[in-house]
């Protein structure tokens, strides 16, 4: 069985929408990532840092769901990192009221020996230079290196790490706002070209309830979000989308522009569930003919017969 590597925050996020508040619970680019990907019946592993303060039962969710957490390190007497963040109206942006960074400051990860040649590695949002360590331990090129990150990693102390991690991965997923401080460009063709010259070959850009983009060279794909009646919390949507992404093409092995095509499908089918419930929530519970259902939605709304002369 394809093996998929995950490395991202494990986090207690504090979170604000118009409909409501939460106090800590769990959070993190790694869970969000790894529950996604878990749909597809692959092998994952997830490399983190936690504080002794983290729930127990937490891991035995993610345990539950196949994902192996034995190189997530409890650090004896550490807090884990937190992050709070507080959503507009419109739900499509945020604040983020507070990081506190806590065992994430000084985490030195370890890649399991069994996942050191894995086919595909997802860097989740963390520090760049942790992301580059897991690149380092590897044994053997993985197909595809799939990186995501946040504006957080952009300010000056981060930056030239960020470069370094862009410049060697295969594909980077990234949302417009994002694409656009990184780039330095407005329009998002522009921002892709630029990213591209960076390193990745391929640009994924998330557009939220907009939908998401992905270039290629000379190519473009563009796929919808589902148009959904209620959006409750969007926090990890865009985690969910990069392990929906990873995920499907660890279990297809088809790592071609093609193929991505329907990777980004299903990474938007995924994401369309994250955001209908606090948190992780909705991802612990979703079961396959839930997402079977909406991805022929999802054929329904995008597909049509058009006459070419
Ligand atoms: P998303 O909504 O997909 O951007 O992801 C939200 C998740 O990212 C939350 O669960 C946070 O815990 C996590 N997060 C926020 N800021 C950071 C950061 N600077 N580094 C790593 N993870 C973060």
């Amino acid at each position: 069985m394809s093996k998929l590597l995950i490395v991202g925050s494990v986090a207690f996020d504090a979170i604000e929408t118009p409909f409501g508040k939460t106090d800590k619970i769990l959070g993190g680019a790694a869970p969000y990532i790894a529950l996604s990907a878990s749909n597809f019946n692959i092998s994952s592993a997830v490399v983190s840092v936690i504080g002794e303060d983290f729930p127990e039962e937490y891991l035995s969710m993610l345990q539950k769901k196949n994902i192996d957490t034995s190189a997530v390190e409890i650090v004896k007497g550490g807090k884990t990192f937190f992050w709070s963040g507080k959503y507009h109206n419109d739900l499509n942006s945020r604040d983020t009221l507070d990081t506190q960074l806590n065992v994430l400051a000084d985490f030195n990860p370890v890649v399991p020996e069994n996942y050191k040649d894995a086919e595909i590695v997802v860097l989740g949002n963390l520090n760049p230079l942790v992301q580059l360590s897991v690149l380092e331990q590897l044994t053997s090129k993985p197909k595809l290196v799939i990186l995501d990150t946040m504006n957080f990693w952009m300010q000056e102390a981060f930056f030239e790490d960020l470069r370094k991690v862009i410049a060697k991965v295969d594909v980077i997923t990234i949302n417009d706002e994002e694409a656009r401080q990184l780039s330095g460009e407005y329009s998002l063709v522009k921002a892709a070209r630029v990213i591209e010259k960076m390193g990745p070959e391929y640009v994924v850009i998330k557009k939220g309830e907009h939908g998401a983009l992905l270039f290629h060279e000379e190519q473009i794909f563009f796929a919808p979000a589902l148009p959904l009646e209620e959006v409750f919390d969007p926090t990890g949507a865009g985690d969910t989308f990069a392990g929906g992404f990873a995920g499907y093409l660890t279990k297809t092995g088809d790592i071609s522009f093609e193929n991505m095509k329907n990777a980004i499908i299903h990474a938007s089918n995924l994401a369309s569930f994250c955001v209908e419930k606090f948190g992780t929530e909705r991802m612990e519970n979703l079961n396959r003919e839930e997402v079977q259902k909406r991805l022929k939605q999802f054929k329904e709304l995008t597909q049509f017969e058009i006459e070419l002369s």
